[in-house]
């Protein structure tokens, strides 16, 4: 249980390293790892430490910090590993596809430089726009 006497999010137990993941990326309060199923070149998972915010919604109402910390660290990942350009997807509500109702962005990118800004290769499956 969570301190909000929640089960932990499958999120969650990647953070307490109890599911293994490739992390890329960590702060006190954030954590990025690989997506288990990459939909694009570069897809990484970057979520809060703390589940108490079920999507992006309620995290820019709580902790408008922590979202910007989120972002940071999207963006650093990104100017490492795809010249700063990328989308930041938000699934907010089943309808959409949201799976995990535990905070998080989709990182999408492609790997080095010129890509095109339309390139259908970012974002297949669920997080393609239909
Ligand atoms: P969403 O559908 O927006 O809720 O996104 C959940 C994402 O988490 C999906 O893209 C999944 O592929 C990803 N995911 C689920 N389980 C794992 C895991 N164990 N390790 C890495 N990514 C995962």
């Amino acid at each position: 249980m969570t301190s909000t006497g929640q089960e932990p999010s499958i999120f969650t137990r990647i953070a307490a390293r109890e599911i293994p993941a490739t992390i890329v990326a960590e702060t006190e309060r954030i954590i990025a790892f690989e997506d288990i199923a990459p939909q694009a070149p570069v897809h990484v998972v970057i979520t809060t430490k703390t589940q108490q915010y079920a999507n992006v919604v309620e995290l820019a109402g709580g902790d408008p910090g922590l979202m910007a910390e989120l972002v940071a660290v999207a963006a650093g990942i990104a100017a490492e590993r795809a010249n700063g350009q990328f989308r930041l997807v938000f699934n907010t509500g089943e309808a959409v596809g949201q799976t995990v109702f535990h905070v998080h962005a989709h990182l999408l990118a492609r790997t080095g430089p010129g890509t095109p800004a339309g390139d259908s290769s970012l974002g297949e499956g669920s997080l393609a726009f239909r």
